[in-house]
């Protein structure tokens, strides 16, 4: 619905069709309410833990956020950072998720868990703000070291110039940020982006990952892409796994973390302390 998106954004308001929670209820998101959620905080983060099949322990957590919606409940982002990303609002949504997720990642380091957090980046941001500069702000300020932060980029079509976007990945590597390609195989010139660019990570989309034991062109597909992570030195995560019998096929793939219901939903913070309260 894109187009609709763009076509009502110059109202600057967009009629988005549906939410997860309200199936079929017509919600309303515009650049106006969008605001009034960034400035009244009514944004949070859910964690989904990732497992290292090695050490069959949750090492890290991805964050996703929700929007705690005064009328609609909570509005999921595939509803609502389309038009973040539109309406110029993102990088100022990008910068709340950051500092939510280092303020977590500081809780986590005064309780002695020893989690890492994955923070998604919209490649807009990429050239819209001093990414580099907010982070280390956020450091500062949360004594939290870059290394405990994986970035994960998604490939949407180049935003703009590509060796400035290159010259910032390269300067978030020299802080000690890691990077990751999110939705691996589902968007744009992949494998020129791996070979120029310093990712440390390939995250294969879970278009493929779920359907894989049913569908032998997905399941040759997600071997190929841990077979050429494996080969380029990368980590291998695979995503949207929702069974015992897909996480045994992921490891004997050699994949490095799972991630996907089987393994844990994305839950909010009271949740994961219920349910990791005696983890590692
Ligand atoms: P993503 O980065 O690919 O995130 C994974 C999505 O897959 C999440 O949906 C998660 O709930 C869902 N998922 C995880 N495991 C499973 C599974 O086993 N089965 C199924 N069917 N689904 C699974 P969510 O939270 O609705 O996020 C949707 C997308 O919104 C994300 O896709 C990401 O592109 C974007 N997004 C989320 N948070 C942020 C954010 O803070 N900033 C930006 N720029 N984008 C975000
Ligand atoms: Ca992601
Ligand atoms: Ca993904
Ligand atoms: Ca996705």
């Amino acid at each position: 619905d894109v187009h609709k998106l763009k076509r009502v954004l110059d109202d600057s308001s967009a009629q988005v069709k549906s939410n997860h929670n309200h199936p079929g209820n017509e919600i309303l998101i515009t650049q106006e309410t969008l605001k009034t959620a960034l400035c009244e905080g009514q944004l949070y983060l859910e964690y989904q833990p990732q497992m290292s099949l090695k050490k069959q322990q949750i090492v890290s957590f991805e964050a996703l956020v929700r929007w705690q919606h005064p009328e609609y409940g909570t509005v999921y982002p595939d509803v609502f950072i389309p038009v973040a990303e539109e309406s110029g609002l993102i990088s100022d949504l990008t910068k709340n998720v950051i500092s939510m997720a280092f303020q977590q990642l500081a809780q986590w380091q005064e309780q002695k868990q020893y989690w890492h957090v994955a923070i998604n980046i919209s490649a807009k941001d990429l050239l819209s703000m001093d990414l580099p500069g907010y982070l280390a702000e956020c450091e500062a300020q949360y004594q939290v070291p870059a290394q405990k932060v994986m970035l994960e980029l998604t490939e949407t079509a180049a935003t703009g110039s590509l060796a400035e976007s290159l010259e910032i990945l390269n300067r978030l590597r020299l802080r000690g940020y890691r990077l990751s390609v999110d939705d691996f195989g589902t968007g744009y010139s992949s494998l020129s982006k791996l070979h120029d660019a310093p990712f440390n990570e390939l995250k294969i989309d879970r278009r493929f990952v779920s359907s894989l034991l049913h569908d032998e062109k997905a399941m040759a597909i997600v071997k190929t892409c841990a077979a050429l992570a494996k080969m380029l030195g990368l980590q291998v995560v695979a995503e949207g796994a929702e069974d015992l019998a897909t996480v045994k096929a992921l490891e004997e793939m050699h994949c490095d973390l799972v991630q996907g219901y089987y393994i844990g939903k994305p839950m909010n913070i009271e949740q994961i302390k219920e349910c990791y309260r005696d983890a590692s």
